[in-house]
């Protein structure tokens, strides 16, 4: 099983803060990389914390506002002048393609490599797959076109009870078509079905990244049992009227979206400037009331799951 591992690069919000970078995350998954979201900063970021930025094969916009993309123009055009070959997808809301390719033109960028934009439409969809991952859209409630990622490992192939294999004689022409679901029918004429004879394949892994919303109970089904959920919490329960008032989340609140979808373990960040790090352990204490599993992001934190 290839572990996942998660750097915060950034886990501030809007207001720029002494201690804290503008939101950007950084998944590992075995030998690929993925970026999400690309605060100001992010490159700066990834140099300091030794994360090789030309591994990263997608970058997942969230939003458009300037916390969550302000740092992707910096980055595509240092690949560009570090002559990337591979190409790079991006993933993000409708106007982002025509704001970096306007930026790109008028500034003269020439990129050494195939930049692809993948524009979504605020729904729960698959927007990615390939043989052992796939991506989902969640579609959130901000300001503006807001969609979270879900990220999914893809399931293995069933696994035949070993000795069934002898004692019913199961031809080696048959294992893959079993292992894929089929029923397999005995020179006796009697049928087995697949999950008589089959045990299911390892658990997947699962990471949902939730930001930036007013609180959505309705995305907790769709977020499900994952391994890790980050959840942004740019409020304390004090300010749980500005909560609403800017379409963002309390801590209690991330950690009510953690405790309906079933999750594991939920990682809060995107906090407001005004919550000092001082203050952060309250705020925890706030989510831990109702989602036990809860840890604060902060710079440079890794997450393994
Ligand atoms: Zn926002």
């Amino acid at each position: 099983m290839i572990p996942f591992e998660l750097t915060i690069l950034g886990c501030g919000s809007a207001s720029p803060a002494k201690e804290r970078n503008p939101t950007a995350q950084y998944l590992k998954w075995g030998d690929r990389s993925f970026l999400l979201d690309c605060g100001e900063g992010t490159q700066m970021r990834m140099l300091h914390y030794g994360l090789k930025s030309s591994r990263i094969e997608h970058i997942y916009i969230t939003h458009l506002h300037g916390d969550h993309f302000f740092g992707l123009i910096g980055l595509l055009t240092t690949y560009g002048m570090l002559k990337r070959t591979s190409p790079l997808k991006i993933f993000g809301p409708p106007g982002l393609a025509a704001i970096i390719e306007l930026q790109l033109e008028l500034t003269g960028s020439v990129l050494s490599y195939i930049l692809e934009f993948i524009t979504w439409e605020s729904s729960f969809a698959k927007i990615y797959e390939d043989e052992q991952l796939e991506v989902f859209t969640i579609p959130l409630s901000h300001r503006t076109p807001t969609c979270g990622y879900l990220f999914q490992e893809k399931p293995g192939l069933r696994k035949i009870v070993r000795h069934l294999v002898e004692s019913l004689k199961i031809p080696v022409e048959q294992l893959t078509a079993i292992k894929e679901g089929a029923d397999f029918a005995g020179s006796d004429g009697v049928v087995h079905l697949n999950e008589t004879i089959t045990e299911a394949p390892r658990a997947i892994k699962r990471f949902a990244f939730i930001t930036d919303t007013v609180y959505l109970p309705s995305i907790a089904p769709m977020i499900g049992e994952v391994d890790l959920l980050y959840h942004e919490s740019t409020f304390n329960n004090e300010n749980a009227d500005k909560a609403i008032s800017t379409f963002h989340s309390t801590a209690e609140q991330a950690a009510m979206i953690a405790q309906a979808a079933g999750a594991k373990r939920l990682l809060i960040g995107h906090f407001s400037a005004k919550i000092k790090k001082d203050d952060l352990g309250a705020l925890l204490s706030e989510a831990t009331n109702v989602f036990n599993n809860t840890i604060l992001a902060e710079e440079g934190l890794k997450v393994e799951f």
